[in-house]
């Protein structure tokens, strides 16, 4: 499978309107340090596309049909490009935690088809298997263990550290090819509901080969002091996602 990492940040996307940070301030001089709000898509060995969220318009990055819709959760930062996208003309499934459903997808689906899942659900689509994952954030809030052909994906936000259970069912899986992990804040920042940069990178490590950062927030550190601080610290086993990045698996 294919990993597309369409966008990689967190709600305000970077650089955010006006802001004057450090962050946003270089992300306008070099476009690979821009980051629209968490969307993600899998290709499987067959070409089809699977997406993981849906953070913003996809019609220019990812123009297939696809084989199912699935979110973490409903933060606006991931359901955005929903309603663009609910227009599309084929019916499509949507599968979703029930937690804080947004209420105008719901009632008003168009060619959305929504299901809800609830933790460790198993379903097959097209060659994946995918098992939902409890996280935790301040909603309801999935991860996706996406496996296909023996190797498997860890799709890790929002999320601050990882619920026992869900830390227990990787463990018991891993080393997993890749974990994708909510990177949202820069290293030393303490938030309940996401992780800084040290945390999702140890939190990968115990699991996976190869950590992908991503959820990243322009609160964090700018993309070349970011990337620069996790190459010295990891080598090459943890990678600092951008907009656009595709990782083979
Ligand atoms: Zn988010
Ligand atoms: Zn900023
Ligand atoms: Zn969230």
């Amino acid at each position: 499978m294919l990993v597309y990492f369409i966008g990689t940040g967190g709600s305000e996307g970077i650089p955010a309107h006006l802001c004057t940070c450090s962050t946003c301030t270089e992300a306008r001089k070099f476009g690979f340090a821009q980051r629209r709000p968490s969307t993600l898509a899998v290709i499987t060995d067959n070409r089809k596309a699977v997406l993981f969220d849906v953070g913003t318009d996809i019609r220019d990055f990812l123009n297939v049909p696809l084989e199912a819709i699935f979110l973490t959760h409903w933060h606006h930062d991931h359901i955005y490009g929903l309603y663009k996208l609910r227009w599309m003309a084929r019916g499509t499934v949507l599968y979703a935690p029930k937690g804080s459903a947004d209420a105008l997808i719901l009632q008003d689906p168009k060619n959305l088809r929504p299901r809800i899942l609830k933790p460790f659900d198993t379903l097959e689509v097209d060659t994946l298997k995918i098992t939902t994952l409890k996280l935790n954030h301040g909603v309801e809030t999935l991860g996706y263990l996406i496996e296909e052909d023996g190797k498997s994906v860890a799709l890790l936000y929002d999320t601050k550290g990882l619920p026992e259970e869900t830390q227990e069912f990787l463990e018991e899986r891993a080393p997993l090819r890749l974990a994708i992990v909510d990177a949202t804040y820069p290293p030393g920042f303490d938030d309940p509901y996401h992780n800084n940069v040290d945390e999702a990178a140890e939190l990968g490590l115990r699991l996976a080969e190869r950590t992908v950062l991503s959820h990243i927030s322009h609160k964090n550190l700018p993309f070349l002091e970011l990337t620069d601080y996790v190459r010295k610290r990891w080598g090459t086993r943890v990678l600092v996602a951008y907009d656009g990045m595709v990782f083979y698996v």
